[in-house]
C-alpha cells in the first residue's frame, strides 16, 4: 500500500510541520489540509503548508490514503466523525496526539470499521499555529505508531514508511505502554515546569521583576516548557490522567526523600542522585537526542 495523497487535518505546528516535510522531501504526495479557522486555512495557504487547502473537512479527507488528525487530543473524536462522509474505504486514519489510549479509544469509536493506526510524533517546540511549523521537525526523531490489536500489518507497514521518509525513526509500542513512557519523559516535565513557574509568579516576598532578572539560574529552562500551549496540555492531563498519576505519585514519594535529605543534611543522598541524573544527560547527548554544548550553546558575553 502506497501513500499518494495525505489529508491533514488541524494546521498548527504538527501539521503544518507534516505538509512542509513532505514538500521538502519531494515526496510523490499530493497533500490537502483543513483547519477549524478560516484565518488559519489562509495563513496555510500563503505558507504553502498544503498543495490544497480544502473548506471542509469532508473535502479534505476525499480521495485521501491516509488522514493524519493534527489537533488537540480532546477534539480528535469530533475532528473524526467530520472527516468520516468523505473517507475512502481504503484510507488509513492517523493522528498526532501526545497520549495514546484514549485517543486510540476515541477514534475507534467515532470511525466504526475504518483503518485506524494511531501514532505519536516525539518532536514539537513551545510554539503553536500556523506560522509555528517547520519542515525539519520530525528528522532523526522518534515516532511511535501504537496499531491496535488485530491492526492490518500492509497499513502499518505504509504508516512506518510515510514516517521514515519524514526523516523519522519509528518504533511500535502498546498505546498504554506509550502513555507511561511518555507521562514520565513529557508530561510530569511539563507538569513540574508549569507548576515552578506559577509558584514563582505567586510568590509575595520575591517580586516578578526579579523573577525574571535572574532567570538565568536555571528558571528561564522551565519558562519554555512552561509556555507551550495551554489547549494541548489540558487535553493531554486529561486525557492521560491514569499514568500522569501514577508517575507523579513516585514524583511527589522521591521529592519528599529529596526533602528529607536536605533537612537531614544527608548530601551523600544528594550527591549519589545529582551524579546518576548527569548520566543520563550524557545518554541524551550520546543518543543524538540534544545539542551537547553546554547551556544549549547559548552566546554568552559581549
Ligand atoms: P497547534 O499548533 O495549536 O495546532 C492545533 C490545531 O488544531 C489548530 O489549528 C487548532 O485550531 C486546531 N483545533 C483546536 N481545537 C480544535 C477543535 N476542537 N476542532 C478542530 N480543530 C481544533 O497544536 P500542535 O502543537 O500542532 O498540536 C496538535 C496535536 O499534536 C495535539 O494532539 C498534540 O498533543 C500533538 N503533539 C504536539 C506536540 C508539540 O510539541 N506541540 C508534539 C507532539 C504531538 P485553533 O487555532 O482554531 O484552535
Amino acid at each position: 500500500m502506497t501513500i499518494r495523497r495525505l489529508a491533514i487535518i488541524g494546521l498548527g505546528l504538527l501539521g503544518g510541520s507534516i505538509g512542509l516535510a513532505v514538500k521538502a522531501r519531494g515526496l510523490a504526495i499530493a497533500t490537502t489540509g483543513w483547519d477549524r479557522d478560516p484565518a488559519v486555512r489562509q495563513r496555510a495557504a500563503e505558507r504553502g503548508l498544503a498543495d490544497t487547502i480544502a473548506d471542509t473537512p469532508e473535502a479534505a479527507a476525499q480521495g485521501a490514503d491516509l488522514v493524519i488528525l493534527c489537533v488537540p487530543v480532546g477534539a480528535m473524536a469530533d475532528a473524526a466523525r467530520a472527516i468520516s462522509p468523505g473517507l475512502a474505504p481504503h484510507a488509513i486514519v492517523s493522528d498526532v496526539g501526545s497520549s495514546k489510549a484514549a485517543v486510540a479509544e476515541a477514534l475507534a469509536a467515532a470511525l466504526p470499521g475504518a483503518t485506524v493506526i494511531p501514532a505519536h510524533p516525539v518532536a514539537g517546540t513551545e510554539q503553536s499555529g500556523p506560522d509555528a511549523g517547520f519542515a525539519t521537525l520530525f528528522a532523526g526523531r522518534w515516532c511511535i505508531i501504537t496499531p491496535p490489536e488485530g491492526a492490518d500489518p500492509a497499513a502499518i507497514e505504509a504508516l512506518s514508511t510515510f514516517w521514515t521518509q519524514l526523516g523519522s525513526k519509528v518504533e511500535t509500542m502498546d498505546p498504554a505502554h506509550h502513555d507511561l513512557v511518555l507521562a514520565v519523559t513529557s508530561h510530569i516535565p511539563h507538569l513540574i515546569a508549569y507548576t515552578i513557574v506559577g509558584t514563582a509568579s505567586d510568590l509575595e516576598d520575591v517580586t516578578q521583576s526579579e523573577v525574571i532578572k535572574y532567570s538565568a539560574g536555571g528558571f528561564r529552562d522551565f519558562t519554555r516548557i512552561a509556555a507551550s500551549d495551554p489547549v494541548m496540555w489540558r487535553d493531554v492531563f486529561l486525557s492521560n490522567k491514569g499514568a500522569v498519576l501514577e508517575m507523579l505519585g513516585r514524583f511527589t514519594e522521591d521529592l519528599t526523600a529529596m526533602q528529607r535529605a536536605i533537612r537531614s543534611a544527608d548530601g551523600d543522598a544528594l550527591f549519589d542522585l545529582f551524579t546518576r541524573t548527569r548520566a543520563i544527560r550524557r545518554a541524551v547527548i550520546e543518543q543524538g537526542q540534544d545539542d551537547g554544548r553546554p547551556d544549549f550553546g547559548r552566546e554568552h558575553g559581549a
